[in-house]
């Protein structure tokens, strides 16, 4: 491990180990969820991450029928599995494996996302985006990105980095960008590969907030080397870069940061604005059919 650097300082560590909770959604769809739930309410700008995963198509058939959105995005990240797309204006798009859907619902859209699928698997992820308070009733965006256009980074190790939004420097310092942008939380999403005996590094804006998701085997992360298990969430503490290291096994996992708004954020249910008067016109909004 010759690259290991002796100074850890600005290295950020396991500031927090959470675990995600079971619990379901939409039409009886089970899944977990790791931010926006008992064990992590919120990680300003993120303010929901949601993992699904099963063999069994009764856990998933049911899928997500007709539901609006405010004042923020969605990033649908599928890994196995397809889900049907369709909103009120029209818009209809088909998530294969490998795929990713940037929704920026801003002052809103009424969809469903409906497995495309009567069995086999279904893994994914579902992750919330707060949009700035300028932004929140902006018009609806979709990025729609195919698997093709994620860039794929190998190194010569075997590790493996998908770059979904942001930049990412490999060990050469190579810079490969993410095809996800205009995004304003300015987002890194990384999706990483190590096998055992790897590591990896990445710088990180000193001022972002970020975690780590642990979704296969079990990571190493930062200079006081917290172990992470398939199902822990590390949130990050303060630093400029992140250290990881598959030591005892190999490790899948998403490294997401993104700016944090310190804004007041008013959360009911598919609506998220700054204060309670604006929900209630969001309600009122969708209830009179003013989402179309
Ligand atoms: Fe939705």
């Amino acid at each position: 491990m010759e690259h290991v650097r002796q100074d850890l300082s600005g290295t950020r560590e396991a500031r927090q180990l959470v675990r995600g909770q079971p619990t379901s959604d939409g039409d009886g769809v089970k899944l977990t969820r790791v931010i926006g739930g008992r064990s992590l309410a919120d990680l300003d700008p993120f303010l929901l991450l949601d993992e699904f995963g099963s063999e069994s198509s009764a856990d998933y058939i049911g899928g997500f029928p007709s539901h609006p959105h405010r004042g923020f995005e969605t990033v649908t990240y599928m890994l196995e599995g397809r889900m049907r797309h369709r909103d009120n204006q029209g818009n209809e798009g088909l998530l294969v494996p490998g795929s990713v859907q940037w929704m920026t619902a801003g002052r809103g859209i009424v969809h469903s996302e409906m497995p495309e699928q009567e069995e086999g698997r279904m893994r994914g992820f579902q992750l919330w985006v707060n949009l700035p308070a300028k932004d929140k009733m902006t018009a609806p965006r979709y990025q729609d990105i195919a698997p093709e256009r994620i860039p794929q980074v190998k190194g010569a190790d075997g590790s493996q980095v998908r770059v979904i939004a942001g930049d990412y420097a490999d060990a050469s310092g190579h810079v490969t960008r993410g095809p996800v942008q205009g995004i304003a939380i300015e987002p890194l999403y990384l999706d990483v590969t190590l096998p055992r005996g790897t590591r990896f590094e990445q710088a990180l804006a000193a001022s972002h907030a970020a975690f780590i998701y642990v979704f296969e085997g079990q990571a190493r992360i930062g200079g006081r080397a917290t172990d992470a298990v398939r199902g822990d969430l590390a949130v990050l503490g303060e630093g400029d870069r992140v250290v990881v290291a598959a030591e005892v096994a190999d490790a899948r996992f998403m490294l997401v940061a993104g700016r944090p708004l310190n804004e007041p954020v008013v959360k009911y249910g598919p609506f998220v604005m700054n204060t309670r008067a604006q929900i209630v016109q969001a309600v009122d909004d969708y209830s009179a059919g003013r989402f179309a």
